[in-house]
């Protein structure tokens, strides 16, 4: 299997760059983002649990990451692998990917990392929040993601990298040249 952690800071582009790369190596989505916000919209238990979270920037807890993740990876057959958008996003997350992927029998292949500048960042969430409106992309709610992110989230680059599995990207320019760096990045790892 090609199993790949999609890794940057809050508005690096993985959502963008993970719809791209999924269809080339046929690979499984999974973006805890996503399956959060999409728990939110059905009005679960779960979604109402993690809104205010989710509203603040704060990091919702690990047992409910693990709950959705673990019912995802039980619905998916025969896959070419899976793309991990948003997550590990703690070290302890970093250690449960790893006996996930255990479970089945695989492991990560490589963790891709989008450097960029945080004015950047914060330019493209604010305009992110006029098109798409989400409810985390405000200027007091994105500062307080990219405080989590400093905090919690930048380590797993550390510790993939003290592996010998992590590739760090330049995330500025054109969506297309941004994609060719990861898919070379990618081939490499093969
Ligand atoms: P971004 O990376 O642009 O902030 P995401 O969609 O990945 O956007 O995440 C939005 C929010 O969802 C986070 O601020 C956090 O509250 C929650 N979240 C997403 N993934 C995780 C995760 N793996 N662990 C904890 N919280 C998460």
């Amino acid at each position: 299997m090609l199993n790949i952690a999609l890794f940057g800071p809050p508005g690096a582009g993985k959502g963008t760059q993970s719809k791209k790369i999924v269809e080339k190596y046929n690979l499984a989505y999974i973006s805890t983002g996503d399956m959060l916000r999409e728990e939110q919209a059905a009005g679960t238990e779960l979604g109402r649990k993690v809104k205010a979270v989710m509203d603040a920037g704060n990091l919702v807890s690990d047992e409910l990451i693990v709950q959705i993740l673990e019912k995802k990876i039980n619905s998916l057959q025969n896959v070419n692998g899976i793309l991990f958008d948003g997550f590990p996003r703690n070290l302890v997350q970093a250690y449960i990917l790893t006996g996930l992927l255990t479970k089945l029998n695989t492991e990560l292949t490589c963790m891709i990392s989008l450097e960029v500048p945080e004015e950047e960042l914060m330019k493209r969430m604010l305009k992110r929040a006029e098109i798409e409106g989400r409810s985390d992309d405000n200027p007091e709610t994105i500062r307080n993601r990219f405080k989590q992110y400093w905090e919690k989230t930048a380590p797993v680059e550390k510790f993939y990298k003290e592996m010998g599995k992590c590739v760090t990207i330049n995330g500025v320019g054109l969506v297309d040249d941004i994609y060719r760096r990861i898919v070379n990045a990618i081939d490499q790892c093969l």
